[in-house]
């Protein structure tokens, strides 16, 4: 057993305290990992507060886990001790359905075992998630990290960089493409520059104001305030696919016209409330919905790699593990310049 020092949620309204518990032993495939950093997804806290269905507390949240391998089980072959690792969303999934089978292990037609509020495949337990200081994941869900990079500014990258780079791959976006983000948060700026690196002419459409020099420097060429009747009335049938990053509640009609000829909304954001959506915006232009959730195991390390060869990283901002509340309701507030990573050296 692991002796594991966190921070947990108790319940759906309390605030995140301090919380140890033991991880398993280590099984023949699992790596064990010291963890360095942790990014603080939009996701984490959805989750803990129940907003998506009852949570079963304690939970730790925490999906985009940098850290190094402290041990490995014994029939480990593609990682030693001292390998700088991260582990994304998901942490097992049954590997014999059709999904699982062509890769897509996010789509598992059992349903994959998310990094924490999972049960475990054999019933063991619940899983448990990154901010912490140790995680044991199965070899086949650890990914490779190059370890000259800002460890930190990697962390983002497992979720936020696979959820956005999955999708606008999936929707085909090159060079000439002209795309929309809806929402500059974690998932919206890593948007933003994965879709500039694929050549796309990029568009920010935001309900903040101040965030319109920050997307110019991400790489975006214009920036549309969603409050701008105006404005959106100019961009109307303009955009080949728009990313829907928003976290809050939103209809998707006002973002549909947008879409040109065949036009995509590509949805990542997961409000609490089923957004509007007009047949009328639908038809016209034969406009599509298509969600997309993480990627595969796979693609997050064609990712990964991808990125090291771009220099492509997070915006961040370092905190230690006792913020976490305020960092959370900075969030929530739209208050967070692109992305909180934690420190984990904080709670050792
Ligand atoms: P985030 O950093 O909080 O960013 C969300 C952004 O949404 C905000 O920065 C803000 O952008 C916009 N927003 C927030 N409140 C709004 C409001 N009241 N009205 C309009 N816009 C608002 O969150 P995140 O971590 O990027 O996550 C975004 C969403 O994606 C969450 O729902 C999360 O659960 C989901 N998610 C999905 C997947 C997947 O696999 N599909 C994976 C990870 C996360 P502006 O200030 O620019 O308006
Ligand atoms: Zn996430």
């Amino acid at each position: 057993m692991i002796a594991t020092k966190a921070y947990a949620a108790f319940s759906a309204v309390d605030p995140l305290g301090h919380w140890e518990f033991f991880r398993r032993d280590l099984k023949d495939d699992d790596i064990l990992i010291e963890i360095l950093y942790c990014g603080v997804c939009h996701s984490d806290l959805h989750h803990a507060r129940s907003e998506w269905g009852a949570a079963r507390y304690p939970v730790v949240p925490g999906h985009e886990i940098v850290g190094k391998v402290l041990k490995i089980g014994r029939s480990v072959s593609n990682f030693s001790t001292g390998d700088t690792v991260g582990v994304g969303v998901i942490v097992d999934s049954c590997s014999h359905c059709r999904a699982c089978k062509s890769d897509f292990e996010q789509y598992c037609e059992e349903g994959a075992t998310l990094t924490y509020g999972s049960m475990e495949r054999d019933g063991s337990g619940l899983t448990q998630g990154g901010y912490s200081t140790h995680i044991e994941t199965k070899e086949k869900f650890v990914l490779r990290i190059h370890p000259g990079l800002t460890l930190s500014a990697v962390a983002p990258l497992l979720c936020a960089g696979i959820t956005t780079y999955s999708p606008l791959r999936y929707a085909g976006v090159k060079h000439g493409s002209k795309v929309g983000v809806i929402g500059l948060g974690g998932l919206g700026h890593m948007g933003v520059k994965f879709a500039s690196s694929f050549g796309a002419e990029v568009s920010v459409i935001s309900t903040s104001p101040d965030k319109e020099a920050d997307a110019k420097r991400l790489g975006a060429s214009h920036f549309i305030l969603s409050e701008d009747s105006r404005a959106l009335k100019r961009f109307k049938s303009y955009f080949d696919v728009i990313l829907d990053t928003v976290s809050a509640n939103h209809d998707y009609s006002p973002y549909l016209d947008l879409l040109g000829f065949e036009g995509k909304l590509m949805v990542v954001g997961l409000p609490v409330k089923t957004p509007a959506t007009s047949p009328f915006a639908l038809i016209t232009n034969r406009r599509s919905i298509t969600g997309s959730m993480i990627g595969s195991m796979k693609e997050t390390q064609e990712m990964l790699d991808y990125c090291a060869e771009k220099s492509i990283l997070s915006d961040v901002e370092i905190i230690p593990i006792q913020y976490i509340n305020t960092a959370w309701d900075r969030m929530v507030r739209q208050d967070v310049k692109y992305r909180f990573v934690v420190d984990m050296n904080s709670l050792r």
